[in-house]
C-alpha cells in the first residue's frame, strides 16, 4: 500500500488512485495545497497495484530510439496567437479528432482551478490551448482513456512527463491507438497557491474574473504578460516579471516538492513528441524568430515522427541539433534548486496577503542589498549637504 513518507517521492500523478481497485484511496490536499494519496486502511485489500503503477517507485529504462528535435511554427497564425510557444499542440490534436480520435489536456473549470479532460470536436481544444502554470489534477482521466483505448479508439494524452509516466505505467501495457505527448517542465506550482492569486486578483478588480491567460503575447513571446478579463469589463495585464504570481513561479518558491528532484527530466521520454518553448531561436535560427512564438519538439518515437509527418504540410519546420537546443532550455533536463525561502513562504501563506508574500520572499536579495547601499549613500549625502548649510549659516552669523 502506498505511503507517502517523503513528499518528493510524490509527484500527484494519480496513477494509484485510478488503478486501486476498492477506490480506497483518496488524493488529498496537503497545507501547501498540493494533491497527495491517502489511504482508507480499513478498505485495503493489501494487493500492492498501488505501488506497482507508482511512476517514481519504478525502473526507468531509456528507450533506444534517438530522439530528433525541430524548430516548429503552426502556419494557422490565429491559433498560434492563442497558444503558448508556436501552436504545435493544435496542430497534433487538430489530426487526432480528424483520424476519429479524442484529446485529453489540461484546462481551467469554472472556478479557474486546472484540471485534466477530454473533448473530440475541434471548436473545444481552445480550453487546453496555452499553459496553465499550476498542478493540473488528473482524477479518473486515466480511466476514461483506458476504456476508450480498448474499445479501439484514438487517443491524444497530453500532460506533464510524470503525468504520462504516471498513464503509462497505469495502463501497463502498449497501446498501438495512443499518442502520448509531454512538456518540457519547469515545475509546476501549487494549486492553493494559485487559488490565492485569482482571489487576490478578483478583490482588487471588485469582480468575478471572466478569462485568465498566462501567456499573452501582445508585447511578444518573449515578454509574454499575464492577462485577467473581469465581468466590470475590465482588465488586469503585467509581463511576466512585474507579475506577482509569475514572480513566485519563476524564483522557484512555490513548485511541488518532487519537481526540485524530477526524476522525468531525460531526452529519453516515455512520450512520442515533447513540446516547448524554443528559447535560444534567435541566436540558432533567426530566421524562425519573428517574437510570435516558436516550438521546440522532440520526436521520441517512430509514431511521433508519423504525426510530425501527417501535419508537416500545416507548419513551417526545420531540423536542429537537440543537444544545442537543450543548452538554451535546461529544464528539460534539469530540476530547479530549491529556493532557501520556500518553507517560509508556504509557513505566511495564510497569514500575509498575495503582494505582502511576494515582495518578502520573491524579490532579490541582491536588489535588496543595492537598494539599502543606494540609501546608506543618500543619507550620508544628505547629511553633507545639511552639515554644509549649518556650516554657512553659521559663518553668515559671524
Ligand atoms: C507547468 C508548465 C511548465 C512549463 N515549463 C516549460 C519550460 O520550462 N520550458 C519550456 O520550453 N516550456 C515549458 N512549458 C511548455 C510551454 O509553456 C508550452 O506549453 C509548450 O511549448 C506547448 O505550447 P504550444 O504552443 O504547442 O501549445 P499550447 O496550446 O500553448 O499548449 C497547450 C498544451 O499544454 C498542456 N498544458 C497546459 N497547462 C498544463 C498543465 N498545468 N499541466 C499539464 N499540461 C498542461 C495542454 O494540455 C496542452 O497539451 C511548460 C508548460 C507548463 C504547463
Ligand atoms: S494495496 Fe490495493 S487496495 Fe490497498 S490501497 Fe493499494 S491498490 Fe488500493
Ligand atoms: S507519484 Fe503518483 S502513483 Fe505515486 S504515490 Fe504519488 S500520486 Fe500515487
Ligand atoms: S518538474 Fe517533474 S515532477 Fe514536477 S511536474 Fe514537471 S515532470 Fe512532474
Amino acid at each position: 500500500m502506498i505511503q507517502i513518507v517523503d513528499k518528493q517521492n510524490c509527484c500527484g500523478c494519480y496513477a494509484c488512485y485510478n488503478i486501486c481497485p476498492t477506490k480506497c484511496i483518496h488524493m488529498q490536499s496537503d497545507v501547501e495545497g498540493f494533491g497527495y494519496p491517502v489511504v482508507e486502511i480499513d478498505e485495503c485489500t493489501e494487493c500492492g497495484l498501488c505501488e506497482q503503477v507508482c511512476p517514481i517507485l519504478e525502473d526507468k529504462t531509456a528507450g533506444n530510439y534517438e530522439p530528433l528535435a525541430y524548430a516548429c511554427i503552426n502556419n494557422n497564425e490565429t491559433i498560434r496567437l492563442e497558444s503558448s510557444s508556436g501552436g504545435l499542440f493544435s496542430l497534433i490534436a487538430e489530426q487526432v479528432i480528424d483520424d476519429g480520435g479524442v484529446v485529453f489536456g489540461a484546462n481551467f473549470n469554472e472556478n479557474f482551478e486546472v484540471e485534466h479532460s477530454c473533448v473530440e470536436i475541434k471548436g473545444e481544444l481552445e480550453k487546453f490551448r496555452g499553459s496553465k502554470y499550476v498542478q493540473s489534477r488528473i482524477g479518473e482521466t486515466y480511466k476514461q482513456a483506458k476504456q476508450l483505448l480498448k474499445s479501439g479508439r484514438k487517443a491524444l494524452f497530453t500532460g506533464t512527463p510524470c503525468q504520462i509516466d504516471g498513464l503509462k505505467s497505469y495502463l501497463g501495457k502498449f497501446y498501438s491507438n495512443l499518442l502520448c505527448v509531454d512538456i518540457v517542465c519547469h515545475g509546476v506550482p501549487s494549486p492553493g497557491v494559485w487559488k490565492k492569486y485569482v482571489d487576490y486578483r478578483q478583490a482588487k478588480a471588485s469582480s468575478a474574473a471572466q478569462r485568465i491567460s498566462f501567456r499573452r503575447k501582445d508585447d511578444g513571446w518573449k515578454r509574454y504578460s499575464v492577462s485577467f478579463l473581469f465581468e466590470n469589463n475590465t482588465e488586469y495585464r503585467k509581463t511576466l516579471n512585474k507579475d506577482l504570481y509569475m514572480r513566485a513561479f519563476l524564483k522557484n518558491v512555490c513548485l511541488r516538492p518532487s519537481c526540485y528532484a524530477c526524476q522525468f527530466k531525460t531526452i529519453h521520454r516515455q512520450s512520442d513528441i515533447t513540446l516547448a518553448d524554443f528559447w535560444g531561436i534567435d541566436h540558432m535560427l533567426p530566421d524562425m524568430d519573428d517574437d510570435k512564438g516558436t516550438s521546440l519538439i522532440f520526436v521520441n518515437s517512430k509514431a511521433g515522427q508519423a504525426m510530425i509527418e501527417k501535419i508537416a504540410d500545416k507548419m513551417k519546420f526545420k531540423e536542429v541539433d537537440i543537444n544545442e537546443a537543450v543548452k538554451y532550455n535546461s529544464a528539460a533536463i534539469k530540476s530547479v534548486d530549491t529556493n532557501s525561502n520556500r518553507e517560509k513562504f508556504f509557513e505566511e501563506l495564510h497569514k500575509l496577503t498575495f503582494d505582502e508574500l511576494v515582495k518578502k520572499y520573491c524579490t532579490d536579495k541582491l536588489s535588496i542589498r543595492v537598494k539599502r547601499k543606494i540609501k546608506a549613500v543618500l543619507k550620508k549625502i544628505l547629511m553633507k549637504v545639511r552639515l554644509f548649510g549649518l556650516a554657512k549659516k553659521a559663518a553668515g552669523r559671524k
